[in-house]
């Protein structure tokens, strides 16, 4: 009757069978919680280190951004309507942003594949691959006529999806 046994989970207190719990670090926590705080560190991993935004967040940003663009341009015409499709129209056609990966990125890669056992001129081969990849996804990203930011966030959650994908050897 071993196996009957029960314990509270460290973190939502519920008493569970020993078979619905893990130990870990000492202290019984339970499945449901267990994967509530994985998903918390991916998403932090995601989020804090990797720089990806939540997807929903920038598009409430940018619907607001273009709210107000709208607004202004509204009023700026019933203000001056010759103005439209002049100078001041020309100079907001955004500057073209360069999108890289930083030094410690390409770490992250690296260290990635070392530790999928590639040796270290194929580690380094698949880093130099993906930053053309990504460098690809960018111009194809910009034929679209996407906006800066948005190709920036593409950008950002690419790189993201490539550092956590598990990946054959
Ligand atoms: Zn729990």
């Amino acid at each position: 009757m071993s196996l009957q046994k029960e314990y509270a989970c460290s973190e939502c207190g519920k008493i569970k069978n020993r078979k619905k719990l893990r130990n870990i670090n000492k202290s019984w926590i339970c499945i449901p919680c267990q994967a509530e705080k994985r998903k918390e560190k991916r998403d932090y991993l995601l989020h804090e280190v990797l720089g990806v935004r939540r997807r929903s967040e920038l598009e409430k940003e940018w619907r607001r951004n273009r709210a107000e663009k709208k607004k202004l341009m509204d009023l700026r015409n019933t203000l001056h309507p010759k103005i439209k499709g002049s100078r001041e129209e020309m100079k907001k056609t955004p500057k073209s942003i360069y999108f890289y990966l930083t030094f410690t990125e390409k770490q992250v890669l690296f260290k990635k594949y070392i530790g999928l056992g590639l040796p270290e001129e194929l580690a380094d081969k698949r880093v130099k691959d993906i930053v053309k990849s990504l460098h690809e996804l960018v111009e194809k990203l910009r034929e679209k006529r996407l906006e800066e930011k948005e190709i920036g966030v593409r950008f950002r959650e690419e790189f993201a999806k490539i550092c956590m994908q598990p990946e054959a050897k």
